[in-house]
């Protein structure tokens, strides 16, 4: 699924700009003009990485971009912070805002797109086309296959999102909540059993070339993809 990018930005022409350009660009969007009104965007669905001005009427950027740190559903949030040139830029950099990165406005989409890329192959790399290769076991993002030994692996897309998760998080143990979370984007109306299920059938599908092994259950905690 393409990555959902939370643009947050009070002059309608750069939100529009910004939004159109993305959309092309094959991402997802949802916008909000304060930062009152991203928050409450956010505890109904979780973006995959947020976009936010500095200047905004009312909390800024900034008071958003601490308040997302400071909250265990969003602290892993990627964050770029678009700044005005000058006196904001200097500030930024000498700020703890917990932003990933930040980009001088004005910026060329092109600029803008290759922070994304950078921001998201950084704190979310589950969200990246790249091809990962591990143990014989190779996910190809791009054309949604999975090979074990050079030998086809089927599997539906829910187990295919979250063996991408696993193989970009390798040795963590998850629970399933954080699972939900983070793969399936929104815990709010999925019971944390199906994330067993889709462990199951995740299992299964990585049987025939012996991967399944790397699938391991943690006891009273969750799940791990095991480095060996
Ligand atoms: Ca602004």
């Amino acid at each position: 699924m393409a990555p959902k990018i939370l643009v947050v930005e009070d002059e309608p022409a750069i939100h529009e700009l910004i939004s159109l350009n993305l959309e092309m660009a094959g991402y997802r969007v949802i916008g909000a003009d304060s930062a009152e009104q991203a928050s409450t965007l956010i505890q109904n669905e979780l973006p995959d990485l947020a976009l936010l001005d500095w200047m905004l009427p009312g909390a800024s950027g900034v008071d958003l971009a601490r308040k997302l740190r400071n909250e265990t559903r969003t602290k892993e949030l990627p964050i770029i912070m678009l700044t005005a040139r000058g006196e904001e830029e200097d500030k930024l950099r000498g700020l703890e805002t917990g932003a990933d990165d930040y980009i001088t406005k004005p910026f060329s989409v092109r600029e803008l797109e290759a922070r994304i890329k950078a921001v998201l192959r950084r704190r979310a790399p589950e969200m990246t086309a790249d091809p990962i290769e591990y143990h014989g076991l190779r996910l190809d993002p791009g054309t949604h296959r999975v090979t074990g030994h050079s030998k086809g692996l089927q599997m539906g897309p829910t187990e295919f999102r979250l063996l991408h998760f696993f193989l970009t998080h390798l040795e963590r143990v998850y629970t399933r909540t954080q699972l939900l979370d983070f793969v399936w984007g929104d815990h709010v109306f999925i019971e944390e059993r199906t994330v067993d299920v889709h462990i199951r059938r995740l299992r299964s599908a990585l049987e025939p070339s012996g991967h399944d092994k790397l699938v391991q259950t943690v006891r009273g905690s969750g799940y791990r993809f095991a480095k060996d």
